[in-house]
Protein backbone atom coordinates (compact mmCIF):
# COMPACT_ATOMS: atom_id res chain seq x y z
CA UNK A 1 0.00 0.00 0.00
CA UNK A 2 2.74 2.52 1.02
CA UNK A 3 4.61 2.07 -2.59
CA UNK A 4 1.21 2.23 -4.41
CA UNK A 5 0.70 5.69 -2.35
CA UNK A 6 4.22 6.45 -2.91
CA UNK A 7 3.97 6.48 -6.43
CA UNK A 8 0.41 7.93 -6.53
CA UNK A 9 2.19 11.28 -4.63
CA UNK A 10 5.28 11.03 -7.12
CA UNK A 11 2.96 11.45 -10.14
CA UNK A 12 0.79 13.80 -8.67
CA UNK A 13 3.84 16.23 -8.19
CA UNK A 14 4.73 15.20 -11.91
CA UNK A 15 1.71 16.22 -13.05
CA UNK A 16 1.55 19.06 -11.42
CA UNK A 17 5.28 20.37 -12.55
CA UNK A 18 4.02 19.58 -16.10
CA UNK A 19 0.98 21.87 -15.56
CA UNK A 20 2.04 24.97 -14.45
CA UNK A 21 5.19 24.31 -16.80
CA UNK A 22 2.60 24.30 -19.90
CA UNK A 23 1.31 27.73 -18.38
CA UNK A 24 4.32 28.89 -16.94
CA UNK A 25 3.94 32.42 -19.75
CA UNK A 26 0.27 32.98 -18.68
CA UNK A 27 1.23 32.84 -15.16
CA UNK A 28 4.04 35.37 -15.31
CA UNK A 29 1.72 37.55 -17.69
CA UNK A 30 -0.63 37.59 -14.79
CA UNK A 31 2.29 38.43 -12.52
CA UNK A 32 3.48 41.08 -15.08
CA UNK A 33 0.33 42.69 -14.61
CA UNK A 34 0.77 42.86 -10.77
CA UNK A 35 3.85 42.49 -10.13
CA UNK A 36 7.56 41.05 -11.24
CA UNK A 37 6.47 38.96 -13.75
CA UNK A 38 8.56 36.01 -12.42
CA UNK A 39 5.51 33.83 -11.17
CA UNK A 40 5.77 31.49 -13.69
CA UNK A 41 9.00 30.66 -13.91
CA UNK A 42 9.48 30.76 -10.21
CA UNK A 43 6.71 28.05 -10.11
CA UNK A 44 8.12 26.11 -12.58
CA UNK A 45 11.36 25.98 -11.57
CA UNK A 46 10.05 24.80 -7.93
CA UNK A 47 8.24 22.10 -9.08
CA UNK A 48 11.08 20.67 -11.51
CA UNK A 49 13.22 20.98 -7.95
CA UNK A 50 11.04 19.01 -6.17
CA UNK A 51 10.64 16.08 -8.89
CA UNK A 52 14.25 15.99 -9.50
CA UNK A 53 14.85 15.18 -5.75
CA UNK A 54 11.73 12.72 -5.44
CA UNK A 55 13.39 10.85 -8.22
CA UNK A 56 16.05 10.10 -5.67
CA UNK A 57 13.78 8.40 -3.39
CA UNK A 58 13.20 4.54 -3.52
CA UNK A 59 9.41 4.46 -4.25
CA UNK A 60 8.86 1.13 -2.67
CA UNK A 61 10.34 2.40 0.93
CA UNK A 62 9.30 5.98 0.67
CA UNK A 63 6.55 6.89 3.18
CA UNK A 64 3.77 9.92 1.90
CA UNK A 65 4.92 12.04 4.78
CA UNK A 66 8.53 11.79 3.45
CA UNK A 67 7.78 12.55 -0.26
CA UNK A 68 6.19 15.99 1.20
CA UNK A 69 9.13 16.18 3.37
CA UNK A 70 11.26 16.28 0.57
CA UNK A 71 9.21 18.21 -1.98
CA UNK A 72 9.04 21.03 0.79
CA UNK A 73 12.85 21.69 0.90
CA UNK A 74 13.17 21.03 -2.43
CA UNK A 75 10.97 24.18 -2.89
CA UNK A 76 12.28 26.40 -0.51
CA UNK A 77 16.05 25.69 -1.67
CA UNK A 78 14.65 26.42 -5.45
CA UNK A 79 12.36 29.45 -4.30
CA UNK A 80 13.82 30.94 -2.04
CA UNK A 81 11.31 34.26 -1.78
CA UNK A 82 7.32 34.68 -2.21
CA UNK A 83 5.73 31.81 -3.03
CA UNK A 84 8.95 29.46 -2.07
CA UNK A 85 8.41 29.67 2.45
CA UNK A 86 4.78 29.85 1.63
CA UNK A 87 4.46 25.99 -0.45
CA UNK A 88 7.83 25.04 1.47
CA UNK A 89 5.05 25.46 4.64
CA UNK A 90 2.62 24.04 3.09
CA UNK A 91 4.27 20.67 2.10
CA UNK A 92 5.66 20.33 5.67
CA UNK A 93 2.20 20.98 7.37
CA UNK A 94 0.69 18.24 4.97
CA UNK A 95 4.06 15.81 5.26
CA UNK A 96 3.17 16.50 9.39
CA UNK A 97 -0.42 15.53 9.22
CA UNK A 98 0.46 12.84 6.71
CA UNK A 99 3.03 10.70 9.90
CA UNK A 100 -0.68 10.02 11.87
CA UNK A 101 -2.45 8.62 8.50
CA UNK A 102 -0.28 7.32 5.63
CA UNK A 103 -3.29 6.10 3.80
CA UNK A 104 -3.88 8.23 1.05
CA UNK A 105 -7.88 7.71 2.02
CA UNK A 106 -10.29 10.10 0.70
CA UNK A 107 -10.09 11.84 4.72
CA UNK A 108 -6.21 11.92 4.00
CA UNK A 109 -6.72 13.46 1.06
CA UNK A 110 -8.84 16.57 2.39
CA UNK A 111 -6.60 16.90 4.82
CA UNK A 112 -3.33 17.35 2.63
CA UNK A 113 -6.13 20.15 1.16
CA UNK A 114 -6.78 21.37 4.63
CA UNK A 115 -3.33 21.24 5.63
CA UNK A 116 -1.69 22.63 2.67
CA UNK A 117 -4.22 25.54 3.37
CA UNK A 118 -2.89 25.58 6.61
CA UNK A 119 0.33 26.15 6.23
CA UNK A 120 0.36 28.61 3.11
CA UNK A 121 -2.12 31.18 5.86
CA UNK A 122 0.49 30.14 8.76
CA UNK A 123 3.37 31.59 6.91
CA UNK A 124 1.76 34.17 5.03
CA UNK A 125 -0.67 35.38 7.69
CA UNK A 126 -3.11 36.70 4.90
CA UNK A 127 -7.11 35.82 4.45
CA UNK A 128 -9.40 35.66 2.33
CA UNK A 129 -9.96 38.73 0.45
CA UNK A 130 -6.28 39.63 0.07
CA UNK A 131 -6.18 39.04 -3.42
CA UNK A 132 -4.00 35.95 -2.83
CA UNK A 133 -3.68 31.94 -3.68
CA UNK A 134 -5.55 32.01 -0.61
CA UNK A 135 -8.38 33.15 -2.13
CA UNK A 136 -7.79 30.03 -3.72
CA UNK A 137 -6.68 27.49 -1.16
CA UNK A 138 -9.28 29.11 1.79
CA UNK A 139 -12.67 27.77 -0.70
CA UNK A 140 -11.00 24.85 -1.56
CA UNK A 141 -10.14 23.87 1.87
CA UNK A 142 -13.43 24.21 2.95
CA UNK A 143 -15.31 22.35 0.12
CA UNK A 144 -12.69 19.35 1.14
CA UNK A 145 -13.76 19.42 4.67
CA UNK A 146 -17.92 19.76 3.51
CA UNK A 147 -17.72 17.06 0.81
CA UNK A 148 -16.38 14.80 3.78
CA UNK A 149 -18.87 15.74 6.27
CA UNK A 150 -21.31 14.67 3.75
CA UNK A 151 -19.69 11.80 3.07
CA UNK A 152 -18.92 12.58 -1.20
CA UNK A 153 -16.73 9.62 -3.02
CA UNK A 154 -13.62 10.80 -4.20
CA UNK A 155 -14.60 12.23 -7.31
CA UNK A 156 -17.17 14.47 -6.21
CA UNK A 157 -15.10 15.59 -3.53
CA UNK A 158 -12.54 16.87 -5.93
CA UNK A 159 -14.87 18.73 -8.31
CA UNK A 160 -16.40 20.41 -5.60
CA UNK A 161 -12.91 21.20 -4.46
CA UNK A 162 -11.72 22.13 -7.72
CA UNK A 163 -14.90 24.05 -8.48
CA UNK A 164 -14.41 26.19 -5.10
CA UNK A 165 -10.87 27.21 -5.95
CA UNK A 166 -11.33 28.35 -9.54
CA UNK A 167 -14.36 30.33 -8.16
CA UNK A 168 -12.45 31.52 -5.30
CA UNK A 169 -9.24 32.79 -8.08
CA UNK A 170 -11.80 34.52 -10.63
CA UNK A 171 -13.12 36.79 -8.02
CA UNK A 172 -9.54 38.26 -7.38
CA UNK A 173 -10.19 40.29 -9.97
CA UNK A 174 -12.36 42.13 -8.30
CA UNK A 175 -10.01 42.75 -5.01
CA UNK A 176 -7.78 45.55 -4.32
CA UNK A 177 -4.73 43.59 -3.17
CA UNK A 178 -3.65 43.67 0.34
CA UNK A 179 -0.66 41.96 0.75
CA UNK A 180 2.37 41.14 -1.24
CA UNK A 181 3.97 43.18 -4.31
CA UNK A 182 0.77 43.81 -5.78
CA UNK A 183 -0.46 45.64 -2.57
CA UNK A 184 1.72 48.73 -3.57
CA UNK A 185 -0.57 49.33 -6.77
CA UNK A 186 -3.03 49.72 -4.86
CA UNK A 187 -6.41 49.94 -6.97
CA UNK A 188 -4.51 49.45 -9.84
CA UNK A 189 -4.60 46.12 -8.70
CA UNK A 190 -8.53 46.02 -10.03
CA UNK A 191 -9.07 43.72 -12.72
CA UNK A 192 -6.29 41.39 -12.87
CA UNK A 193 -6.32 37.54 -11.61
CA UNK A 194 -3.89 37.23 -8.73
CA UNK A 195 -1.16 35.10 -10.55
CA UNK A 196 -0.76 32.74 -6.84
CA UNK A 197 -4.43 31.97 -7.02
CA UNK A 198 -4.54 31.06 -10.37
CA UNK A 199 -1.57 28.31 -9.91
CA UNK A 200 -3.28 27.04 -7.02
CA UNK A 201 -5.94 26.08 -9.26
CA UNK A 202 -3.89 24.18 -11.60
CA UNK A 203 -1.82 22.92 -8.70
CA UNK A 204 -5.38 21.78 -7.38
CA UNK A 205 -6.66 20.49 -10.82
CA UNK A 206 -3.28 18.58 -11.34
CA UNK A 207 -4.13 16.78 -7.25
CA UNK A 208 -7.87 16.31 -8.88
CA UNK A 209 -6.28 14.46 -11.92
CA UNK A 210 -3.94 12.36 -10.09
CA UNK A 211 -6.59 11.05 -6.60
CA UNK A 212 -9.49 10.43 -9.02
CA UNK A 213 -7.65 8.56 -12.07
CA UNK A 214 -4.71 7.35 -9.64
CA UNK A 215 -6.29 7.05 -6.55
CA UNK A 216 -8.22 3.73 -6.38
CA UNK A 217 -4.29 2.22 -7.55
CA UNK A 218 -3.11 3.77 -4.04
CA UNK A 219 -5.96 2.49 -1.93
CA UNK A 220 -6.98 -1.12 -3.31
MG1 LIG B 1 6.47 37.69 -8.78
Amino acid sequence: MSEKAARCLGSMFQRISIAINAEKDRLSELDGAIGDADHGITMSLGFMAVNAELTKLDAAQALPSEIFAVAASAFLDAVGASTGPLYATAFRRASQALKADESLSPASQAMIVDEMRAGIQQRGKGQRGDKTMLDAWIPAAEAAIEARARSLEVAGMWSAILDAAETGADSTSSMVAARGRAARLGQRSLGHIDPGAASAVIILRAMKDTFVNDGAAAHP
